[in-house]
């Protein structure tokens, strides 16, 4: 087994293995590390539990990567609406606001945003399981590609030209240049002293997968309440089951209070859908059956530096935010779409890819962009969470004008999924 490569990656997760298939479809070698492997894909079987909200940008880096045929032949639920609304309060001041809910309501559509473009959906819903899976699958099929898992990192040696990784089972690795995308926790980013702010919310997100009633829905939407939103994604139908029938799931995400979130994880399953029906918005359809659920600490963090002589990292690794949004995985495609530019850039003028000068050119692109995100996403959180009377009255006019407000509200919409302006030159396969 080979044992020196150009670029190794820490971090097999969905932001690592793309960075991996467009790092060699550039015509490097790469070594990719992980400690697990995704768990194999059965058609039958209910979704898992982690989703996310693929952008229409996330697609295009998806699909430049090798990917997405592998993703789309498994599960994957397109939307083609996007709804956003604030729950009217019974709470102060407030509760003597008139109801203009239904006013205030915005709703995007993709035959507004891409007129005429044959383009159908914003998005789609998929589970990170099966994003991961077609990635494995992708770099399955690039022999430039040597994956090392699942295995342990025993060392790390990150100075110097030739960088070194000891593993458990597979001995000493070396390369010139180690990318983290390692998640969160990222060990990379903290072997490397490129620093961190970080901030724990006080909310959390309960998340839960249900099954519901009617057809396969083509609208995801979210509704912002004193305590936080509650968004309705829908998935991928399954089935046919046991029983023959296909089933349509839906993932549920509530934004509560940590003693509120225990509350709802101890409901038994009759209780929980009996609260979910109740306190969600009525265009919630009838729910049959608790699938799965989950919570999450939620907290934002951010990398000082995403770059050394030597070293990038990308995804969560760099960057976490407030998931109000299903920004987070999404701002990891581009972080891999751009980094994979700048490196294949140099690989073609002969430049040393590994040098903090070509590295830095990423950081450059990709850090502002994600802070902005990140910002945007504190503005709705703290906007929008707390039942403050001339807060909620400004929100829900402005949430009303911009249902109103044609272009800028298409402009908005398209920033949001990534299709206001160019994307990343990735590099055709060498
Ligand atoms: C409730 C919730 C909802 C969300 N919804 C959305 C959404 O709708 N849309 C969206 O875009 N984002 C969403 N996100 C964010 C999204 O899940 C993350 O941004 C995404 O998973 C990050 O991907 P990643 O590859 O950077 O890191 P990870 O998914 O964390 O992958 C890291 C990989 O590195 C491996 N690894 C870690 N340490 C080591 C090590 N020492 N050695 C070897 N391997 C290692 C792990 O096994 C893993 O495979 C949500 C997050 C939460 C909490």
């Amino acid at each position: 087994m080979n044992s020196v490569f150009d670029v190794i990656i820490v971090g097999a997760g969905m932001v690592g293995a793309t960075i991996a298939c467009g790092l060699a479809r550039s015509g490097l070698n790469v070594a990719i590390i992980d400690h697990q492997l995704p768990p194999a894909f059965i058609e039958d079987e209910a979704p898992h539990i982690r989703v996310s909200a693929l952008s229409f940008a996330s697609e295009q880096v998806l699909r430049h990567v090798g990917a997405w045929p592998h993703i789309a032949n498994k599960r994957l639920c397109p939307y083609r609406r996007l709804a956003v609304n604030e729950r009217p309060s019974k709470n102060g001041l407030s509760a003597w606001l008139p109801d203009i809910s239904a006013w205030a309501r915005t709703e995007f559509n993709a035959d507004d945003i891409f007129p005429g473009q044959g383009q159908s959906h914003l998005g789609h819903i998929v589970e990170n399981d099966v994003v991961q899976l077609g990635l494995h699958e992708a770099m399955a099929e690039l022999d430039q590609i040597e994956l090392f898992c699942p295995d342990q990192i025993i060392r790390m040696q990150l100075d110097g030209d030739e960088k070194k990784i000891e593993l458990a089972q597979h001995g000493v690795l070396t390369a010139k240049l180690v990318i983290g995308a390692d998640g969160a926790q990222s060990k990379v980013r903290e072997q490397a002293n490129l620093g961190q702010f970080r901030e724990q919310y006080e909310q959390q997100a309960f998340v839960c997968t249900v099954e519901y009633q009617g057809q396969q829905d083509d609208i995801t939407w979210q509704s912002f309440t004193s305590h936080g939103p509650m968004a309705f994604l829908p998935l991928a139908d399954s089935g046919p089951l046991i029983d023959g029938q296909i089933k349509h799931y839906a993932s549920l995400v509530w934004y509560d209070s940590a003693d509120a979130i225990k509350t709802l994880k101890n409901m038994s399953d009759a209780e929980l859908l009996a609260t979910l029906q109740r306190k969600y918005p009525s265009e919630l359809p009838v729910l049959n059956h608790i699938v799965a659920r989950a919570s999450f600490p939620l907290f934002k963090s951010h990398a000082i530096d995403y770059v050394k002589e030597g070293v990038a990292i990308a995804g969560d690794a760099a960057h976490t935010i407030n998931p109000l949004a299903g920004q987070g995985v999404n701002l990891g495609f581009l972080d891999a779409a751009v980094l994979i530019e700048v490196v294949a850039q140099a690989v073609m003028n002969n430049d040393n890819f590994a040098s903090k000068s070509v590295l830095s050119e990423y950081q450059k692109r990709r850090r502002f962009e994600n802070q902005t995100m990140m910002n945007l996403m504190d503005a709705f959180y703290y906007g929008f969470s707390n039942d403050n009377f001339p807060l909620r009255l400004v929100r829900n006019l402005g949430l009303g004008l911009a249902n109103h407000a044609g272009i800028v509200k298409n402009q908005v919409v398209k920033y949001a999924i990534g299709a206001s302006g160019d994307l990343p030159k990735l590099a055709k396969p060498a």
